[in-house]
C-alpha cells in the first residue's frame, strides 16, 4: 500500500503512462499526503470547529474515492479482451508502423519477463505485467509492454508512445510527474502570497480543491487521448470490430481510475490547505 506521495510518481519512470492510475495509489486516498489530521490544542473558534468538521469530510471523500478506485481496477482486471490476440497484435503493428514508432513491443508472459527485465534493466517491474495487472510505455526506453494475456492494454501504451511524439501532448505527459507536487506547491504559495492578518480566506484556501484537481488534468487528458488513438486504430485495422464496445468499456474503467485520482488530489490539497490554517 503506498500512500499518496509524490514517490510513486517521481522516483519510478518505469511505471509512467501505466494503463491504470491505481498502480501509482495503490490504496492511497485513504492516507492523505499530509499525515493524519492534527486537533488544534488551543481553544476552538466556531471557524475552526467548522473547518475540523470539514477537514473530517474530507478524510471520508478521500476513503471513498479509494474505495471507488479499487473497484474500477477490480472491475478493469476482470474485463475480457475484444478480440484474438493474433488481431491485436495486428492493431499494434500497424500503430508503430504507421506512426514510425522507435518501440519495442513486447506481451510479456513468465517465460519472458526475466529476460526483459534483464534487458531494460527493470527489476521485479514486470511481474504485476506477466500477471496481467499492468502494461506500460517507457519513453526512455522505447518500450511498450502489456500481459500476453491481456494484449489490447498494448493499443493504450502506443497510444502514449504516439503521444510522446509531438511537442503539446509530450507537454501532457510529463506535467504528471509533477501534479503530486501540487498541495506541497498551493501550501508554499498560500504561505507567500495570503495575508494571514485580514481573517479572510485566501484564493487559494477557497479554490485548494479545484487548483489540486486541475493540476491533474492534462494527465486524464493525455490518459484519453492514448485511449483513443488505441481504439481509432483497432476500429480501422480490424474493420469495426464486433468487440470493439468491449475494448472502449475497458478503457473507460481506466480513464475513470484516472479521474478519481484527479479527484483525489483535489481532496489532498485542500487537506493540506485546510491543516495549514488550523496550524497558523
Ligand atoms: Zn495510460
Amino acid at each position: 500500500m503506498y500512500p499518496i506521495s509524490s514517490n510513486n510518481f517521481v522516483n519510478n519512470p518505469y511505471t509512467s503512462n501505466s494503463y491504470s492510475q491505481q498502480h501509482y495509489w495503490q490504496g492511497g486516498y485513504g492516507q492523505p499526503a499530509y499525515g493524519y489530521f492534527e486537533q488544534p490544542s488551543s481553544e476552538q473558534s466556531d471557524s475552526t470547529g467548522k473547518t475540523v468538521a470539514m477537514a473530517g469530510l474530507l478524510q471520508v471523500i478521500a476513503l471513498g474515492l479509494n474505495k471507488a478506485s479499487q473497484w474500477f481496477s477490480n472491475k478493469l482486471a476482470a474485463g475480457k479482451e475484444f478480440t484474438a490476440a493474433s488481431n491485436v497484435h495486428r492493431v499494434a503493428d500497424e500503430m508503430v508502423r504507421k506512426n514510425n514508432l522507435d518501440v519495442h513491443v513486447g506481451y510479456i508472459n513468465d517465460a519472458n519477463k526475466y529476460a526483459y527485465a534483464q534487458r531494460y534493466n527493470l527489476g521485479g517491474q514486470l511481474e504485476e505485467v506477466a500477471r496481467g495487472q499492468n502494461a506500460f510505455f517507457a519513453d526512455k526506453l522505447k518500450l511498450a509492454v502489456a500481459p500476453e494475456h491481456k494484449p489490447s492494454l498494448i493499443l493504450h501504451e502506443l497510444g502514449h508512445a504516439i503521444n510522446a511524439k509531438s511537442a503539446f501532448t509530450k507537454v501532457l505527459q510529463n506535467t504528471r510527474r509533477y501534479a503530486p507536487f501540487a498541495p506541497t506547491a498551493l501550501l508554499l504559495a498560500n504561505g507567500i502570497f495570503s495575508n494571514k492578518n485580514d481573517g479572510k480566506k485566501s484564493f487559494i484556501e477557497r479554490n485548494a480543491g479545484i487548483l489540486g484537481f486541475a493540476a491533474f488534468l492534462p494527465t486524464i487528458v493525455e490518459e484519453g487521448l492514448a485511449s483513443f488513438r488505441g481504439i481509432k486504430a483497432a476500429k480501422k485495422v480490424l474493420n469495426n470490430p464486433a468487440g470493439l464496445n468491449i475494448l472502449k468499456k475497458n478503457y473507460l474503467l481506466a480513464l475513470s481510475t484516472y479521474i478519481l485520482a484527479g479527484i483525489g488530489l483535489g481532496v489532498a490539497s485542500k487537506q493540506a490547505v485546510l491543516e495549514d490554517s488550523i496550524r497558523t
